[in-house]
């Protein structure tokens, strides 16, 4: 039987005790610092470095804004070639373009579907400047493979963790490898401050750079050095992040609880396939993706359509692919280029719902559906 029930959403923010928030509030009104590096923002940009096991920290008003300033420190040519991954969201391909380079789109590996290092060597030309890999759905890229491959070619390496907070490969924090890695803080992400993101390098002479970058390039009162831009976050939106800090473990203890329900309950069915994190690997508990192969009665599409009659919402999440939209598909290089596993999953992942407060009665409305 098919019970009615509310509308169950793919995910619901982390939201504070608002009292909490309050008392943050009454601070920041009576010192009249509201934005430009306040004390709560400097405070957590300190606990984030504990927290992702990073030695550098820069804090932005979201994650775009940070992955444009990665970039851009990294003075690669004007006009060079990022090779990434299409399997992803907009914004990534995007901040490759908003800085005048040209983003090169790589297939992606079927497990993790994370960009395939297999696959990158045959896209660098004398052209290339960097790799740009994202760490989709928390899933680590090939980290090793890709150190190699920008050691042999001198290529710089910048990764797109939005969805990789806290993951760590063998105890080391993924914002510890290549040359920036992005991670993002908007609401709909594990961990938010509404919206904002950071930055996060081993290399100290970029604090300066980034820094500068982050507002205006501004160095002093009469000196800017450099075209920057505002990639401020706010004391009230630090306030929330301070907050945060302290319920996102409870969070993630809560989704490993749902992950596990998932997880037993759906590789009994034949046709789905449920997508392995590597060993030694930690879940960021960002998303829950399955894959609807060809032996499941249904497409990804009829599935999709039949869990919102009902009323419950999932996600094709990568569907299109970045190499569908209108600014990029028009690319001789995207329409000649090998992205057959790509174009195969796209039409066969989908995320469902996933957060800690799933009740146990919604979980199994859920499960009803397949
Ligand atoms: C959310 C997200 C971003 C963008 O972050 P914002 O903080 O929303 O600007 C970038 N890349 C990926 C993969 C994302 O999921």
């Amino acid at each position: 039987m098919i019970k009615t029930l509310e509308k169950i959403f793919v995910t619901q923010p982390m939201l504070p005790n608002l009292e909490t928030i309050q008392e943050h509030l009454k601070e920041i009104w009576s010192s009249k610092w509201l934005t430009n590096m306040g004390s709560k923002h400097n405070e957590l940009e300190n606990k984030l470095k504990d927290v992702l096991k990073v030695p550098n920290v820069s804090l932005f008003n979201n994650g775009t804004i940070a992955l444009l300033v990665a970039i851009k420190a990294l003075d690669l040519p004007y006009g060079s070639e990022v090779i990434t991954t299409p399997f992803t969201f907009a914004a990534t391909p995007h901040c490759i373009s908003w800085n005048g380079l040209k983003p090169v789109f790589c297939d992606i590996e079927p497990e993790t579907m994370t960009i395939d290092a297999d696959k990158i060597e045959s896209l660098i030309t004398p052209n290339t400047s960097a790799i740009l890999g994202v760490h989709v759905y928390g899933f680590p890229c090939d980290v090793e493979r890709i150190e190699k491959i920008a050691k042999k070619y001198n290529l710089k390496v910048i990764y797109d963790a939005a969805h990789a907070f806290t993951t760590e490969i063998n105890g080391r924090g993924i914002g510890t490898f290549g040359d920036i890695t992005m991670f993002s803080f908007h609401a709909t992400k594990l961990y938010n401050t509404i919206e904002g993101g950071c930055l996060t390098f081993n290399d100290p002479n970029l604090v300066k750079k980034i820094y500068n970058l982050r507002n205006f390039g501004i160095q002093s009162e009469e000196l800017v050095e450099e075209v920057g831009i505002n990639g401020k976050l706010n004391e009230i939106q630090a306030a929330v992040g301070l907050e945060n800090l302290k319920l996102y473990k409870k969070e993630q203890e809560k989704r490993e609880i749902v992950k596990q329900f998932y997880n037993e309950n759906l590789s009994k069915i034949k046709g789905i396939r449920l997508p392995k994190m590597p060993d030694n690997t930690t879940d960021s508990y960002q998303y829950y993706p399955i894959v609807i192969e060809e032996d499941y009665p249904l497409t990804r599409n009829e599935l999709y359509e039949k869990f919102k009659e009902r009323n419950i919402l999932t996600r094709k999440y990568f569907y299109p692919a970045c190499t569908d939209y209108e600014c990029y598909k028009n690319d001789l290089a995207v329409k000649l280029a090998d992205l057959s596993v790509v174009n195969d999953l796209k039409h066969k992942v989908l995320c469902l719902p996933f957060y800690g407060s799933l009740k146990q009665e919604e979980l199994e409305a859920i499960l009803e559906v397949f």
